[in-house]
């Protein structure tokens, strides 16, 4: 693996500055992880050192485009990976009170879902820990340019992140130990990938688990979500119910509202009685369906997807209706397909 300026840990950095007094190893950790600075920036180390971390160590993200939505609260990053030049994406979310960033895991995924443009796009590689950091640091260095300090970390971005947990969680200990965002600011969303919810479970900090549910019976679901056929909702379930009793964090449910497939009463039915066997109850996350290229149905109307919510409920489910971010810069949920051409394989193909 070639490494990159994100990728060593802090010991790591330690042995590569060997022979430089101990104080450099702060002073280029503080620069990287609390200024977010590219090392030829953090003027606190000599010009030389710089230089040859600079060369040693490269970022591992090639900026291809920067796309801003209209009222500038939403910004996407095109990269390119460094090694292997495959296209990833991340996005950095403004709120009044708050900064969000949502990273990619994987440069592309394999997990087929069809209504997801990055589902369709296929599978490239997984991401490394670095790579992962870096799309948070980059994006803070961002926010710092207007002030604004990222305190929010969603991955819900390209990939599946418990197809890669162990880089994954390798980021997650960086993001918290060394860029200092507490584990509840932290969000895990995964189709529902039961052994990798365990190993979460196994893990020391309690960040937020989001699953992507978008169906509540199996059978819609085996088609909605394939890995479901592997891993269906009872034995999700009963991992989900693990989970909170061992971190004591309520779970959310994902639920991409597509039209006449998964917004009908009885599917609000179906969803609630699967929240309620959780306790607390799983709290409900409705996204209206983002158009994407290659899927032919559409999102619920607005007034299906409140009267959805209202029936969720009704029936003792809190659900919230997501703002949906950046749709016409391609940087809402299920959007992230970095710029490739969406092209459908048969299955037997994915
Ligand atoms: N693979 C993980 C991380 C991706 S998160 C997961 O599936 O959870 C991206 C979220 O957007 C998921 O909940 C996904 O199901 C949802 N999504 C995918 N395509 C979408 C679309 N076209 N419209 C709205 N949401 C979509």
């Amino acid at each position: 693996m070639i490494t990159s300026l994100y990728q060593p840990t802090r010991d790591e950095i330690a042995s590569i500055l060997e022979g430089e007094p101990r104080y450099r190893l702060d002073q280029l950790w503080s620069g990287l992880y609390t200024q977010f600075q590219h090392p030829a920036d953090i003027t606190t180390l000599p010009a030389a050192l710089r230089t040859r971390i600079s060369n040693e160590l490269p970022e591992s993200l090639i900026e291809v485009t920067r796309s801003t939505s209209k009222d500038g609260d939403t910004v996407k990053f095109l990269w390119n990976l460094l090694e292997g030049n495959h296209p990833i994406e991340t996005v950095l979310m403004y709120y009044e009170d708050r900064a969000t960033v949502c990273v990619s895991t994987q440069a592309g995924c394999a997990m087929a879902c069809g209504f997801c443009a990055t589902g369709q796009a296929g599978f490239n590689r997984h991401l490394t820990t670095g790579e992962i950091v870096e799309q948070v640091v980059r994006a803070a260095r961002e926010a710092a340019l207007h002030s604004r300090r990222v305190d929010n970390i969603v991955f819900m971005g390209m990939g599946e992140p418990l197809a890669n947990e162990a880089s994954m969680w390798a980021s997650i200990e960086r993001i918290h130990g060394d860029i200092g965002i507490s584990a509840r600011h932290i969000t895990v969303s995964t189709v529902g990938i039961v052994p990798g919810i365990k190993t979460l479970t196994s893990r020391p900090l309690p960040v937020n688990l989001a699953v992507s549910l978008h169906a509540a019976r199996n059978s819609l679901r085996d088609e909605l979500v394939p890995i479901n056929q592997r891993y269906p909702l009872e034995m999700l379930m009963q991992t989900c119910r693990d989970y909170l009793y061992e971190k004591r964090r309520r779970v959310s449910f994902e639920w991409a509202m597509i039209s006449t497939v998964n917004d009908t009463d009885r599917d609000a039915h179906e969803l609630a009685d699967l929240c309620l066997q959780l306790s607390p109850a799983a709290h409900v996350n409705l996204i209206p369906l983002n158009p994407t290229p290659g899927w032919p149905t559409i999102g619920s109307s607005p007034a299906r997807v409140e009267a959805f919510q209202r029936l969720l409920r009704s029936l003792g489910v809190n659900a919230t209706i997501r703002q949906n971010r950046g749709t016409e810069i391609d940087a809402a949920c299920g959007q992230l397909a970095a710029g490739q051409p969406v092209t459908i394989l048969p299955k037997q193909l994915r």
